[in-house]
Parts: structure tokens; C-alpha cells; sequence
């Protein structure tokens, strides 16, 4: 099967969240944990690694790395989509553009368009559209709105490692890159595709390679997704992923018949596991609480009195057909103070790597269902998990498909949640979803 979107995601979560936009259309999709190294595509894995697909997404951990870290690694996976044949492709970071100062959304794009800009006749320009409108998250006058405040007015100023505390997309970008920024607003935007078109042609003849376009609506994203199909690279959050496949089908690249894969059997024994502070996870665990045995993890416990230990023996004092959940959320007041003592930094890491151990110990005795809630959480369980690709299946809520794997020779199911996602039954419903497929 040819590729024809070769995706890069900022972090797991965001990757799965561009997967289950793509996965509406029906055609299979591969989530590659990581660039794949030439010896796992040699090796063992490839026997068991499923075959290129039309939608292939690398997933990295890269949204907060040092910037040179971020590019080197998505320049490879560059190569790696490129060398797959990909048409066309996009960076993919968060809907709510996080991202500071020394942040690599723009420096990323930036080196992405130079390293394809030798294949493209030097087209060096892109766009930027983090609105996802289906989600409340909305561009106007290159202001990026959440529900109806501004980004900086809502919960993601206090996030713990990018605290939002601007809303301007240009003012975001120019710190961050060397070629010029500019804009298309909206009024331009609803009159279609044609005048987009023309506008970055405009645009690119004064120079300027980052266009941030407005969107509030649906119909916005589809003129913006008809007017950039022949962009090598464009960049955004999932939403504008949504028209792709229909566009790639009418020009003849997608076939109609290709479905994506139906979720494999697994025990019923589940693990929730959840590092979010986000407001919704926050209700969500709350509401889970009620439901299923949880233990709560607290920076600075893991840092003095070796908490691990006593959540590794809570997990093995629960009874093995239970669902369980392992949480560090908590709200913007003790992210605070753990940081102040810890800081931020050692806080986030003590609580990754605890959540992490206890997913690997999780599924080492017998544990075939995880769901993670965070994006830099999901990143540390499913890395430690060792799992290199992920087959995309059905959607729980938008943004978070199911996805499933193999690990140490069992199926391996994994719903990854970015932290404002989902409804407050976001647990439960992931799970019920597994029930309805029989146990092994
Ligand atoms: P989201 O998707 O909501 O942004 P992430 O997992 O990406 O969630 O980010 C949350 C960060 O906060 C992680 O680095 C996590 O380790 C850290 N964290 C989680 N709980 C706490 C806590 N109680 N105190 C301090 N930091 C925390």
C-alpha cells in the first residue's frame, strides 16, 4: 500500500488524536512509536509490523525537548516518510498551540520546510491551523480561542510544563523562527479556496513562509484543506486532517475500498492510568474514583518516601479481573507546590516514571488494557512499554481512537487520551467499548 500523508506528531496522544480524525474516512492507519530504526525494520519486528498504510503518523516525544533535540528528530522522520513515498505531510502539535518562547512548533516547521524544499521546487511556506472547532477550539484574527475565552484565560495558562499565557499565534511564532510570519484572516478564509490560494500567493511573494490562518467553523477547515492540498508541508492541530482523505480519494491517490482493522480479543483485567492535571481529566478521575480501586500518586511522596513501592503493592493486593486506576492528578494549587519543591521539571519526571513502572508491571502480569490520560503521560507508559507501532481501530471519543498492538506475544490494547479530551465518562466508556468484544 502506498503512502500518501506522512504525519509527525509532537507527542502520543496528539498522535492518536490526528489517527482517529483520519480514521473516519475508513482507511487503515499505522501509529509508528518512534521513528522506526533500519534494524527493527530488518529484525524480528518486522515480521509482526504491519505493512506501510496510507495514513502513517511517527509519533514523538518532542513538544518540550531542547530545540535542536526536536528538529534533529523530526528531520528523521522526515526521511522516513519520505522514503515511504508520502504525497504530502503534516506536523501535528497540540490544538491549544503549547509551546513557549524557546518552543519547537515554528523551529520544526521551519527546518521540515527547508529539508523538503529540495524536492519541491523551494516552495518554503506553510500554514498554521491549530483550530479544532468540533472540540471548542476556534482561530480568529490569529487569536486562538478555547469554548469562548481566550487561550490565556483558560485552564491551559496553568499548565504544568507549557503554561499558556498568550493567545496571539503571531506573537507565539516570531520568537520562535527565522523566516517571516503572517496571516489569513477570516474574511478571506470564508470567501474559499481560490482566495486562500491566492493570498498565499500573495503572502509568499513578500517572503512570508509561517501563515497562520483563521477558522472557526467546519467549512473554514475545508477551504483551507482544498487550498494547501498541494502544500508538501502543512501543520496544525487534527482538525484539519478531517477533509484530507476525501480530497486525496477525488484525486485518485486513496482507494474507496481500504477499512481499517476491528479491535482484537483481550482479558478484561484494565489499568487506567492518568498524569493529566487538565480540567477535564480532573473530572474525569474524579468520577472514576467512585468506580473502580484507585491509588493517588504524589510528586513529592515518590520523591521522599519511595511511594512506588507502595502503589507497586496496592496494584498486586487488587484482584486480577478488576479494572484499577493510578492517578497523579491533581489541581493547579499541588502541581504548584510539588513544583516549588521539586521543580517543575523533576515533578513531571518523578510522576512519568512512576506511571510508567506501574503500566510495565501492570501488563507483565497479565494486564491487556491501558488507558492513559496525558500527553507526555502516554508517552513515557507506551515507551516503556516497548511497543513500536500502533494499528488504529475504533473511536471513543473525538480525538481518541483504540488503538491495538503486540507485545511480548499477546494483543495489547491502548487508548491514549490527550488531557482535555473526552466527557467526564471518558473511562468507563473506553472500557465498555472492549467488553463488547469477547475475551479470549
Ligand atoms: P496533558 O495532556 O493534560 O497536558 P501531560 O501528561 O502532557 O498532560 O502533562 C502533565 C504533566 O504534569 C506531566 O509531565 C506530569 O508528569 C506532570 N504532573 C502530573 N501530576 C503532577 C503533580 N501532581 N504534580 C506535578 N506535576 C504533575
Amino acid at each position: 500500500m502506498n503512502t500518501i500523508l506522512g504525519c509527525i506528531a509532537d507527542d502520543f496522544t496528539g498522535a492518536t488524536d490526528l489517527a482517529s480524525i483520519l480514521a473516519r474516512s475508513g482507511a487503515p492507519i499505522n501509529i509508528r512509536l518512534g521513528t522506526p530504526s533500519p534494524e527493527v525494520e530488518a529484525g524480528d519486528e518486522s515480521i509482526t509490523a504491519p505493512a506501510a498504510a496510507p495514513f502513517e503518523i511517527i509519533a514523538l516525544k518532542c513538544r518540550t525537548s531542547p530545540v535542536e533535540e526536536a528538529v534533529s528528530e523530526t528531520r528523521n522522520a522526515l526521511h522516513w516518510l519520505q522514503a515511504r513515498g508520502a504525497r504530502q505531510f503534516y506536523w501535528k502539535y497540540c490544538s491549544t498551540f503549547d509551546s513557549t518562547d524557546q518552543g519547537n512548533i515554528g523551529p520544526v516547521a521551519e527546518s521540515l520546510l527547508q529539508q523538503l524544499a529540495a524536492d519541491a521546487a523551494g516552495k518554503r511556506q506553510t500554514v498554521y491551523c491549530p483550530a479544532f472547532p468540533e472540540n471548542g477550539r476556534s482561530v480568529y484574527q490569529s487569536h486562538l480561542f478555547v469554548g469562548t475565552r481566550l487561550l490565556s484565560d483558560s485552564p491551559m495558562k496553568d499548565h504544568p510544563l507549557t503554561p499558556m499565557r498568550n493567545s496571539n499565534l503571531l506573537e507565539l511564532l516570531e520568537p520562535q523562527t527565522r523566516m517571516s510570519v503572517g496571516a489569513i484572516t477570516r474574511n478571506t478564509i470564508r470567501e474559499g479556496s481560490d482566495a486562500i490560494r491566492r493570498q498565499l500567493h500573495r503572502l509568499a511573494e513578500q517572503g512570508i513562509a509561517h501563515v497562520v490562518v483563521d477558522a472557526i467553523d467546519m467549512s473554514d477547515l475545508r477551504a483551507i484543506a482544498e487550498a494547501t492540498i498541494d502544500m508538501p508541508l502543512i501543520t496544525g492541530g487534527s482538525a484539519l486532517a478531517l477533509h484530507l482523505p476525501e480530497l486525496y480519494r477525488q484525486r485518485g491517490w486513496l482507494n474507496r475500498s481500504e477499512s481499517i482493522p476491528s479491535l482484537p480479543k483481550t482479558r478484561r483485567a484494565s489499568i487506567v492510568l492518568s498524569g493529566s492535571c487538565s480540567a477535564m481529566t480532573r473530572n474525569q478521575v474524579t468520577r472514576y474514583c467512585q468506580q473502580a480501586p484507585s491509588f493517588q500518586l504524589d510528586p513529592l511522596k515518590l520523591a521522599m518516601e519511595n511511594q512506588l513501592e507502595q502503589a507497586m503493592q496496592w496494584l498486586d493486593a487488587q484482584n486480577e479481573h478488576d479494572s484499577v486506576m493510578i492517578y497523579s492528578t491533581a489541581a493547579p494549587e499541588r502541581v504548584c507546590a510539588a513544583q516549588e519543591q521539586l521543580g517543575r521539571e523533576r515533578g513531571g519526571e518523578l510522576v512519568e516514571t512512576a506511571l510508567a513502572t506501574l503500566a510495565v508491571h501492570a501488563c507483565n502480569n497479565g494486564v491487556q488494557r491501558v488507558v492513559t490520560a496525558g500527553g507526555e503521560t502516554s508517552g513515557a507508559v507506551v515507551k516503556a512499554l516497548g511497543v513500536s507501532t500502533l494499528q488504529v481501530s475504533r473511536e471513543i471519543a473525538p480525538g481518541v481512537p483504540w488503538t491495538f498492538s503486540r507485545r511480548q506475544g499477546e494483543n495489547l490494547a491502548l487508548a491514549l487520551k490527550s488531557g482535555n479530551f473526552g466527557e467526564e465518562d471518558f473511562f468507563e466508556k473506553a472500557l465498555a467499548i472492549l467488553d463488547e468484544t469477547p475475551e479470549p
